[in-house]
């Protein structure tokens, strides 16, 4: 089966290609858009051909949709005791196979192994997690005025477009998956079309762990062809996107008449990190260094939740910027724990803002311009080294826009009010790191931060029940435990009358 060859793959993949088929209704299907038109996926590490994967057209897509349709009715009324062992099921499968998914995830997206590991262990939890949630819910019934009795009654929202980008793919595919059928819905599902390997071996996943036909359906496409076809259609009954802004606002425009349609959408970010002199004191510094540089760096700074712009006290900025890149160069090495970048595409836009960076005679302390790579022949893959800039004027490119690459900015301020101002001057509010060891600054500052998520002295801590999300151009919706259950499901309110 898919498994079994995505296992041999491996160990003979010289010259070999893997070739990627819809999930439709149970079963893989070949799609009739053209071989010609086939997309083709690069492993970033070295450059190299890996799969292809159809560009769905816009009638197949409406087939999917048709199927996700179809399933609806009866999935939906399944009880969760049966929905919740089914996750559980597709859980256990993640985990049976969790080298696999995690070796194909790093050679696919270009990530390191060890990172891979840890989102394919989320993607486990993601299932796990909402297979016991469904199993709590209970509804609660009032009392008005003595007159009528009140209760909220929930019911699956419908059809589903679940669209993902490349950064993390299996982990926020999964993210979307598992409550969407979890409160009872089916779905149609696009993973990014340059990374689109993990979500394949799902689908295999979710045949082997017993899925009734229809309730998942995994296409493979573009966004102008397939994901354009797949939000628009007036069958599916609501969008929950993870990806780029203007991607966001393209959504919301193609669905701004459909008023009713569920969007939850998770967009991108600048995030600031703010380190103040406190956090500097012998006891906290070896921690303020860590958390600037792992919530910057890890992943190559392709997290959405990654601080890219370091705003620092100017009493400790010295010291910092010197200790900082030295455990920047120290840690983050190029092929250990820093991977590649996980496209062509992507590496020219990074290295675009670097050139910018160098015209405008930034510091590099670290880091640099990568050479250019020309087209597919790129052989040697797409690494860029971790680099760290001061100097950057706030108007730079380099400062506004999200660069989603190894690239961090470091800034001085002169007070507090100054850190959080600079810090809300974005379009973005995503994230934000504060660190202090002050206590009344943590909520002081922590709570005027325009930013869905607001990490004090840790980052990337998650627990599946807090909402996740942005503010401004970083998205709107919040997605898990119960606020994923407000995407996924309508409401109604009884009345009663006593
Ligand atoms: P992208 O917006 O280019 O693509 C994301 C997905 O949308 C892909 O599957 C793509 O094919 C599809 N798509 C593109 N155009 C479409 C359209 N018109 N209609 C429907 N679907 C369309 O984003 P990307 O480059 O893949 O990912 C990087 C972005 O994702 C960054 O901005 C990053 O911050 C963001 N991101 C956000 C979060 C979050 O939780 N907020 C998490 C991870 C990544």
């Amino acid at each position: 089966d898919t498994l079994d060859k995505a296992q041999s793959f491996l160990s003979s993949r010289a010259d070999k290609r893997f070739s990627l088929q819809n999930f439709v209704a149970g079963q893989f299907l070949t799609s009739s858009s053209p071989p010609a038109q086939h997309i083709k996926s690069f492993e970033p590490k070295t450059g190299r051909l890996i799969c292809t994967l159809p560009c769905t057209p816009p009638d197949e897509v409406e087939q999917a949709i048709q199927h996700a349709k179809a399933a609806f009715p009866s999935w939906s009324k399944t009880s969760r005791a049966e929905r919740s062992a089914l996750l559980r099921r597709v859980s256990d499968l993640l985990q049976e196979h969790r080298e696999l998914l995690a070796v194909w995830e790093s050679i696919d997206q270009g990530k390191t192994l060890e990172r891979a590991r840890i989102e394919v262990d989320r993607a486990i939890s993601n299932f796990s997690y909402f297979s016991t949630f469904i199993m709590h819910e209970q509804t609660a019934a009032r009392m008005v005025d003595g007159v009528a009795l009140t209760y909220e009654h929930r019911s699956p929202a419908g059809v589903f477009a679940l669209i993902s980008p490349w950064n993390m793919p299996l982990y926020l595919l999964t993210w979307k998956i598992a409550p969407c059928i979890a409160f009872g819905c089916t779905a149609v599902a696009k993973p990014s079309e340059v990374t689109s390997m993990s979500a394949f071996l799902l689908s295999a996943i979710l045949q082997k762990a017993g899925l009734p036909a229809g309730v998942v359906n995994i296409i493979f496409g573009d966004g102008a062809t397939t994901g354009a076809a797949l939000v628009s259609s007036p069958l599916i009954n609501g969008v929950s996107f993870t990806g780029g802004t203007q991607t966001g606002i393209a959504i919301r425009r193609a669905t701004a008449h459909q008023i009713g349609k569920h969007l939850s959408l998770e967009l991108g970010g600048k995030n600031p990190t703010l380190v103040f002199a406190d956090s500097m004191s012998p006891s906290a510094r070896e921690r303020t260094i860590r958390l600037a540089a792992m919530a910057a760096f890890e992943n190559q700074g392709e997290i959405c939740l990654c601080g890219s712009r370091i705003y620092v006290e100017r009493s400790v900025y010295d010291e910092f910027v010197a200790d900082y890149k030295r455990y920047v160069a120290e840690k983050y090495i190029v092929g250990k724990t820093v991977g590649a970048v996980a496209s062509l595409q992507h590496y020219s836009k990074i290295r675009s803002y670097l050139e910018i960076a160098e015209s405008e005679k930034a510091v590099f302390h670290i880091g640099g311009v990568p050479p250019a790579l020309d087209g597919e022949k790129a052989d040697q893959g797409y690494w860029i080294s971790p680099t760290v800039l001061t100097d950057v004027p706030a108007t730079s490119a380099v400062q506004i826009d999200e660069i989603f690459g190894p690239v961090v900015t470091i800034t001085p301020f002169d007070d507090e009010d100054e850190a959080v101002r600079l810090a809300n001057a974005s379009e973005y509010g995503l994230a934000a790191v504060l660190l202090t060891t002050d206590g009344a600054r943590m909520r002081r500052v922590g709570e005027q931060l325009e930013a869905g998520l607001v990490w004090v002295n840790c980052w990337l801590v998650r627990e599946l029940g807090t909402p996740f999300g942005g503010m401004k151009n970083s998205g709107t919706g919040r997605e898990g435990g119960e606020h994923s259950r407000d995407v996924f499901t309508v409401v109604r309110t009884l009345h009663l009358p006593s």
